[in-house]
This record gives structure tokens, C-alpha cells and sequence, in this order.
């Protein structure tokens, strides 16, 4: 066994952090651990509590209870410049007056660091960045994507050691949006910097993250690799809410742990009611025999594949299909799910069991 050393130390440690505004919670007993250079997203909708963790972690808001750790140190009562963190936000802006590298330099010049270090530090994350041909504009003349890089490359420029994002990428259009996911992540990978990012779009996150929590009304719900996440999503929540289109969660009753859908049994891991989640593209083309039957709907047909809207059992389903010649808004067609993609929660409760 590898004994704990400094390699095994987590970088950030989140300990029961709670958060009351006037009576109020926004976040309860969040408890997180990253490892040196870790992404992590914090992926739920607005409201969910994002912001406020990581303004806590930044040292903008004092948390009601628990502690916050960076390194080796407690920083709970430490102010924001004494923290080692950096924090960029959608609406992050820059000084009008100055050009964008002296923004990106203006920390470092409060900092005291020589006109060479300054020049040579801006220079080093701009070109990261790829923004070095902009050094000299204002930043009115700046795009969106040019804003937000120049954010983080000021962001960076102090070296801080935790990177917090607050769903940087809001205001930008999805294509700028996309190629700005890919770019981030590379970007910021190089640096090795350790990094929360904040967002409430699951593409986002699971694109670019190597873990996820999964936030919803100030509690954490799982905190999972992408792939885990989508493949085993530990309540009703988080399965509603990873993978699009979103996954099929069907209530149906199990008298004896059997549940019947249409022609096909399925053996259901409790009795009483359950819900089925299955993934729109877990679904195949099927027969009466070996299929249960679905009303369509509604026919997208995006080239790559078909979205399939309609009904099964009288509740909404949807399937994604490469193709599907004899699917028109009315008819019939069967249906089968592929084995070992199916997730079964407590209907009450929604939390996962075990199948
Ligand atoms: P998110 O970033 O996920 O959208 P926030 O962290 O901004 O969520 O907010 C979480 C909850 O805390 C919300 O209910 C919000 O109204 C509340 N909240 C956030 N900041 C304050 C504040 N300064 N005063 C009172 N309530 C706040
Ligand atoms: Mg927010």
C-alpha cells in the first residue's frame, strides 16, 4: 500500500460547508475533495446554490458552518488575496481605459512584480490563452471568446492554485460556446491548475470535467466521473438531468418484481412501484415478440439519427434511432431495451436500487 504523501494529498477540501441567507438554506453539508489539478463541475439549475460555493471557496461569502481547506491550510477565515484563488465569472470586466495586456498585468502590478516579470508573465498566459495578438486592443473591440480569455489569462496570471469558473461560457453563442468548451479544457489541462466550474448546462459539464457534482436546492446529489454519472445516476434527479435528449423514467408497478411492458417482462430489482429509467438511444428496433409496443408521435429526423416522441404505457417516451423507416406521426412500432442499460429507482423516493 502507498502510504499518504504529498501525492495522495487532496488539493481542496470542502467540509460540511452550510450556507443560511437570513433563515433561508442555499447550501447544506457540502462535502467535496479534489486532488491537485482536478476539474470538477458543479452542474444543476439556477438557484441550486453554484455561485455560493464557490464565492465561499473564494472567500466573498463566510460559509455558517464548516470549513473550507486549500492545501494544507484551514482558509475559512482568510481574506480572498491570501487564499491562492482566482475567480472569473460570465460578466467578468475589464478596466475601459487600459489595454487588454495591461488588464491581463494589473494584479501583477498590485502585486509589486518588476515590469519584466509583468511583460514576460502576460506574454506566457496570453499565448496560452492565444490571445497575444490582442495584447495591444482595448477591450471594447474584443469579442466575446477574446473577453473571456483575456478573464482567465488575468485570472491566471497570478498563478493562483484553485481556479474558480463561474459559468464562463453564459453569455457567449453555441457555436462560440462549443469551441470554447474544447479550447478551456485543453487550455487548462497545460496548466494543471486545479478548477471549479460552475455551470447548469450537462453538456458542459460532462464534456469537460473529470469528476461532476451534481447540485440541486444547495444539496449534493453524486459527484461522479462523466461516464458513471451517465451510465449510473444514484437517484431520479440526476438521471432526469444527464445525457439529452434526457433519459425515459417510467412509473410502473411491480406486484411481484416483474413489471409488464407491453409483450416484454422485465425483472425489477423491488416490488411495489419503481421507475424505469432508459436512455432515449438505449432502445433498438424490436418485434411484437421480443418488443413492447410505442405510439409515435413526433419524427425528428436530425441526418445522423431520428428522435422518436411518443407514448408507451400510456406515459411519454422518447428514442433516438440511427433510422427508422416505418416510424410516422401515429403509428405503431416495437421497441426493445438493450440489456444492462436499465436503471431502476424507488418511485417514492427516487433513489436508485441496486438491479
Ligand atoms: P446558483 O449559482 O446555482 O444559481 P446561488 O448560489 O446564486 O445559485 O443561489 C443559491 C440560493 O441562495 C438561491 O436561493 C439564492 O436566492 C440564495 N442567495 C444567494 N445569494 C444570496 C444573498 N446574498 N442573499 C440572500 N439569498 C441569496
Ligand atoms: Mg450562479
Amino acid at each position: 500500500m502507498v502510504p499518504p504523501g504529498p501525492l495522495t494529498m487532496p488539493a481542496v477540501v470542502i467540509d460540511h460547508v452550510s450556507k443560511t441567507f437570513r433563515g433561508v438554506s442555499a447550501l447544506h453539508q457540502i462535502t467535496l475533495e479534489m486532488a491537485k489539478g482536478e476539474f470538477l463541475a458543479l452542474l444543476g439549475p439556477s438557484g441550486c446554490g453554484k455561485s455560493t460555493l464557490l464565492r465561499i471557496i473564494a472567500g466573498l461569502e463566510r460559509q455558517s458552518t464548516g470549513r473550507v481547506l486549500i492545501g494544507r491550510s484551514d482558509v475559512s477565515r482568510l481574506p480572498t488575496y491570501d487564499r491562492g484563488v482566482a475567480m472569473v465569472f460570465h460578466d467578468d470586466s475589464m478596466f475601459p481605459h487600459m489595454t487588454l495586456g495591461e488588464n491581463i498585468g494589473f494584479g501583477l502590478r498590485i502585486a509589486r512584480f518588476t515590469t519584466a516579470q509583468i511583460k514576460r508573465r502576460v506574454e506566457q498566459v496570453a499565448a496560452l490563452l492565444q490571445i497575444e495578438s490582442s495584447l495591444d486592443h482595448r477591450p471594447e473591440t474584443l469579442s466575446g471568446g477574446e473577453r473571456l480569455r483575456a478573464a482567465i489569462a488575468r485570472a491566471l496570471a497570478v498563478e493562483p492554485s484553485v481556479l474558480l469558473l463561474d459559468e464562463p461560457l453564459l453569455h457567449l453563442d453555441p457555436l462560440e460556446r462549443l469551441e470554447m468548451r474544447a479550447e478551456l479544457k485543453s487550455c487548462l489541462a497545460r496548466t494543471g491548475i486545479t478548477t471549479f466550474y460552475a455551470t447548469n448546462d450537462q453538456a458542459e459539464a460532462m464534456g469537460m470535467a473529470d469528476r461532476v457534482a451534481v447540485m440541486q436546492a444547495g444539496h449534493i446529489m453524486q459527484v461522479a466521473t462523466p461516464g458513471e454519472l451517465y451510465r449510473h445516476p444514484a437517484c431520479r434527479f440526476v438521471a432526469g438531468l444527464v445525457g439529452a435528449p434526457p433519459m425515459n423514467l417510467l412509473t410502473l408497478d411491480a406486484p411481484i418484481g416483474i413489471v409488464w411492458l407491453g409483450a416484454l417482462n422485465l425483472a425489477a430489482p423491488a416490488s411495489g412501484a419503481v421507475v424505469l429509467g432508459i436512455r432515449p438511444e438505449d432502445l433498438v428496433l424490436a418485434t411484437p415478440d421480443t418488443g413492447f409496443a410505442f405510439r409515435v408521435r413526433v419524427v425528428e429526423q436530425l441526418g445522423s439519427h431520428v428522435i422518436l416522441t411518443g407514448e408507451t404505457v400510456g406515459q411519454k417516451m422518447r428514442v433516438v434511432l440511427p433510422e427508422a423507416p416505418d416510424a410516422r406521426p401515429g403509428s405503431e412500432i416495437h421497441l426493445r431495451p438493450l440489456p444492462g442499460r436499465m436503471v431502476w429507482m424507488d418511485a417514492e423516493t427516487g433513489v436508485a436500487l441496486a438491479a
